[in-house]
């Protein structure tokens, strides 16, 4: 039996204990707030798992892989597509922060185009991580890592039942609650490589991701010319921010509230044109850079999202 006064003590430290947890948790509340907040990497898995979203999340990451292009979606019943790999330099930190992220099989790997900045680090996540599908151009476009990786894919064809698809404009796929619809290319084998990238919409619920891989005007135009559906709350800009990419008409059709352009810090290409940044700044959208920001998360419940970056 306790004492009286040890019970009040004891009383005392439950409601000083209460304040403390009550403290920390309106801190972080308002930190995840804020908008966009600044964490170190490692805490960017832990922060999409505690976004506050009631209910089931989706989390799309655009990694910080220099000069090229990596998207990892978690869709909302824990499974997890990859859009492109970033170079071959970028394979280890892609397969890190996978790893970092508890991903151990991947439904759908998509190779948007074969230039090494998108495929580079294709063989080491196949080789690391359980790949189920793999979508990819049907393109006549090759370079050396592409010949690698065609090898590498043709292996684990029969090793491990990988299934490689060329997928049709218009063709949809489900993970759990999410889809994702190809609208380009129409016909890989007459493009030249940046308009073969395969142009897919991601959707969760009310929210939608638009992932360009280098589509340029020409792509951009055609898919205007046939209404394909490209209103989208975010955009992945095309071709690394390129003027090549993001044509006015374009950006219009998109309509995003926010841009993520992939590209390397001081890159010799010029990426991102300080024409399309104009362009987002003047129709009010939202600029994310990798070069800038590092690694960018968005967490979304299907209505809205926060995002997270690491710089
Ligand atoms: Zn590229």
């Amino acid at each position: 039996m306790s004492k009286p006064a040890e019970k009040h003590n004891q009383f005392l430290s439950v409601i000083l204990y209460s304040v403390i947890i009550i403290a920390i948790s309106i801190i972080v509340s308002c930190a995840l707030n804020g908008g966009t907040t600044s964490e170190n990497s490692v805490a960017v898995s832990a922060l999409a798992q505690k976004s506050g979203f009631q209910g089931k999340t989706i989390a799309v990451h655009f990694l910080d892989v220099g000069q090229g292009d990596c998207a990892l979606i978690q869709t909302d019943n824990g499974k997890f597509l990859l859009i492109d790999t970033g170079t071959v330099e970028s394979g280890e930190k892609v397969s890190d922060y996978l790893k970092q992220n508890k991903v151990k099989e991947i439904e759908y790997a998509v190779f948007t185009h074969p230039h090494d900045d998108h495929i580079g680090g294709a063989e080491k996540i196949l080789k690391t991580f359980d790949v189920k599908h793999v979508l990819m151009p049907e393109t006549v476009q090759t370079t050396t890592s592409f010949s690698e990786l065609l090898k590498t894919l043709q292996l684990q064809k029969q090793e491990k039942k990988l299934q490689i698809i060329s997928p049709k404009v218009g063709d949809r796929y489900s993970v759990g609650g999410t889809s994702f619809q190809v609208l380009s290319p129409l016909d890989a084998e007459a493009e030249d490589a940046n308009n073969s990238s395969l142009v897919l919409k991601f959707v969760y619920k009310d929210v939608s991701f638009l992932f360009t891989g280098d589509a340029e005007n020409k792509a951009e135009k055609e898919m205007l010319s046939r209404n394909a559906d490209l209103d989208s709350d975010v955009l992945k800009a095309g071709h690394h921010g390129s003027d090549t990419s993001s044509t006015a008409d374009f950006i219009k059709a998109v309509s995003p509230d926010a841009a993520v352009i992939s590209c390397g810090k001081g890159n010799s290409y010029g990426h991102p044109s300080p024409s399309i940044l104009d362009r987002f700044h003047e129709n009010e959208i939202q600029i994310l850079r990798t070069d800038l920001d590092g690694d960018i998360v968005f967490v979304s419940d299907g209505e809205t999202y926060k995002i997270y970056k690491t710089k």
